[in-house]
């Protein structure tokens, strides 16, 4: 591990690596096969970047993002190390080339799509290279399970068996239902690997919902974009504010989201499905490049983004399940700098969400999908969309939701730094509902019947869904008895009564809810009480924004003092300079975290500038000087 630890400093510029990495380059250098789920921004990509490295053979790097390829290629490049891609969006000429320096050893990292694997070039360069390992990235396309199924992962395993002498095969995903972790380890044949599902808490990420009513909905947006990025016409223009993302659920919401944007002055882009693949190129260029400062997308935008300086991610609609939301509002804060996480709740979301629900079902039933496969999915996809609809609407630590959804039962209950835990909450007795929502729950299992939450809330509130009807839950004495109070309160107490061990819910893909043993005993003792919190008032406007120093601008500088602030100004100038100069991205010469750092260690050695946080000797024998000079002026 030394000598990893050596490449990470030399060609990365990190002094650590983060407990996750550590054990699974490990477990790597070992000669085990690895799956490592992550969250967004966790840093998958030193896992089996390091371990290339170190090696001299050559490692391919197996990956669905054909249009970011290339990016990752010249990121890897800025550090001095030689990579190389091979998609099918390259000329014949691009890709012979890239294939001789592959054959020739001139490489170590080769970024492959997919459907390229079973080419007879690629078999070639197979039979005859020394590999020396294959990484799997967004390694849960190759799971049916999950939303992002490609078909060509599941030729991964038949090329990895092909190979002259199987090497270590790295899986990484950030993922991690039990069910898609199980179906990567069998679709991509890995042999007894080493699984590491990491801490899905980022904590620089400040999770807040706004909810506003529907026809403010667009001032709502405004203020909170105005808060973060600077107008074009602003001093400093749109340069001195940060970049974020603005997703929403239609590719009319997006057009429509983006022009009132750029007519409010905000530099803003967008990225839909249905825009030809050059524009959609373009666009997504001006985001990375910083030529635009506000990306407005559909979920079709974001997977293998690495541009690592979005400040904030906007929820415009609500997704239909906490896995969408996480994983898009976790492209913020990749750095680790403070970011904002925000969804715009509307209670519409809700429908439109149940619409693609119930429309994938039509679907899938004119496909002639097995039907009650078909509703098994779809009640799956119900259930997700209450969870996702309860952090909305919920007065629970975000954070908390989150991490429990993930499986972190030990997750604290409080984060303090969500736009839940900032709003005052009252503790209101809510015994007498308890004891309706057990006897409930009992006597539907007396039934001799299984159900879900959502189920056990339909019956207490005398729902005449069919469901109910059909199971004849409507002759039990509790049913209806809480019709009086909103299903989102009754919803709200469930969830409480889980999370206190008064409730149990099953693990599995269709969790149903039973009476645990403290659950049975509170019934039976009569003096037992429960109480749950519940919002006073509406929250504090407390995000990573109004606790810098910065105001309304949305500077990119939180706390730091004039001087401080004018100095990170000058640096990242630089940045754009070099940037511009070399042609790439300005986060890949250097990210936010590394000038931040300049900013507060101040070096004004070569020696010194080793030390800062992202600074290898190839940027340091690259652009030290520059950035030296400018530290002198500052
Ligand atoms: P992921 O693929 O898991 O979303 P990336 O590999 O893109 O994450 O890394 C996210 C960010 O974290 C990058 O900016 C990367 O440089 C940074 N990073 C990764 N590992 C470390 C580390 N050990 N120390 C400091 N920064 C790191
Ligand atoms: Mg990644």
């Amino acid at each position: 591990m030394d000598e990893a630890t050596r490449v990470l400093k030399g060609t990365f510029g990190f002094d650590s690596f983060r407990p996750s990495q550590a054990e699974l380059i490990g477990a790597v250098l070992a000669g085990r096969d690895v799956l490592g789920v992550m969250p967004t921004g966790a840093g998958k990509s030193l896992v089996y970047q390091v371990p290339a490295l170190m090696s001299e053979g050559l490692a391919i790097v197996v990956s669905p993002l054909v249009s970011l390829m290339k990016d990752q290629v010249t990121a890897l490049s800025e550090l001095g190390v030689d990579a190389a891609c091979i998609n099918g969006s390259m000329t014949m000429d691009e890709q012979t080339a890239a294939f001789r320096l592959a054959s020739s050893g001139g490489c170590r990292l080769l970024y492959v799509a997919p459907e390229r694997l079973d080419t007879p070039r690629l078999a070639r360069l197979a039979a005859t290279a020394d590999i020396s390992l294959v990484a799997v990235d967004e390694a849960h396309c190759v799971s049916q399970w999950g939303q992002d199924f490609r078909p060509s992962y599941l030729g991964i395993a038949t090329f990895i068996s092909s190979l002259p002498k199987r090497p270590p095969v790295v899986a990484l995903t950030a993922t991690a239902t039990s069910e898609v972790r199980e179906d990567v380890a069998r679709s991509l044949e890995l042999v007894d690997p080493f699984v590491l599902v990491s801490g899905f808490d980022r904590p620089n990420l400040y999770l807040g919902v706004e909810r506003p009513a529907p026809r403010d909905k667009d001032a709502c947006l405004l203020r909170l974009v105005g808060e973060r990025a600077a107008k074009v016409a602003s001093p400093g223009g749109a340069a001195s504010g940060r970049s974020g993302i603005v997703y929403c659920s239609t590719r009319r919401a997006v057009d429509d989201v983006c022009d009132l944007l750029c007519r409010e002055g905000f530099a803003a882009t967008s990225y839909h499905a249905g825009l030809t693949a050059e524009r959609r190129r373009r666009d997504q260029d001006d985001f990375l490049y910083d030529r635009a400062t506000v990306m407005v997308a559909t979920n079709a935008f974001g997977m293998g983004i690495d541009k690592s300086d979005v400040g904030f991610v906007i929820h415009y609609n609500m997704p239909g399940d906490l896995e969408s939301y996480y994983q898009e509002a976790g492209r913020a804060g990749r750095d680790g700098s403070p970011a904002d996480c925000i969804l715009i709740y509307n209670a519409k979301d809700v429908q439109t969400q149940q619409y693609f629900i119930d429309h994938s079902f039509d679907e899938a039933i004119a496909d002639g999908r097995d039907e009650s496969e078909a509703m098994a999915l779809r009640s799956r996809d119900s259930e997700r969309l209450r969870r996702m609809t309860f952090y909305a609407t919920g007065t629970d630590c975000l954070r908390s939701q989150v991490l429990r959804y993930f499986g972190e039962s030990d997750a604290p209950f409080r984060c303090e730094h969500c736009s839940n835990c900032s709003t005052d909450v009252e503790v209101v007795d809510a015994t007498v509902e308890t004891q309706k929502i057990c006897s409930c729950v009992v006597r539907i299992g007396h039934m001799g019947r299984q159900v879900g939450r959502a189920c056990v809330v339909d019956v207490l509130r005398g729902s005449t869904s069919e469901r109910v009807m059909r199971s004849r839950f409507d002759e039990l004495s509790t049913y209806g008895i809480m019709r009086d109070v909103p299903t989102r309160r009754v919803r709200y107490i469930v969830d409480a009564l889980v999370d206190a061990g008064l409730l149990g819910v099953t693990d599995g893909q269709y969790p149903t809810v039973f009476l645990t043993q403290d659950g049975a005993d509170w019934l039976r003792d009569r003096d037992s009480t429960f109480e749950v919190k519940v919002a006073r008032r509406m929250p504090k406007q407390e995000t990573s924004d109004a606790r810098g120093s910065r105001g309304r601008s949305g500077s990119a500088t939180p706390d730091l003092s004039a001087s401080a602030a004018e100095l990170y100004e000058r640096l990242r100038s630089l940045r754009s300079e070099i940037a511009r100069e070399q042609g790439v991205a300005p986060y890949m010469v250097f990210s936010n975290a590394t000038l931040m750092d300049l900013v507060s260690k101040r070096p004004t050695t070569s020696d010194g500038l080793l030390d800062v946080y992202g600074l290898g000797e190839k940027k340091v024998q690259r652009f030290g000087d520059q950035v030296l000079e400018t530290l002198r002026e500052g």
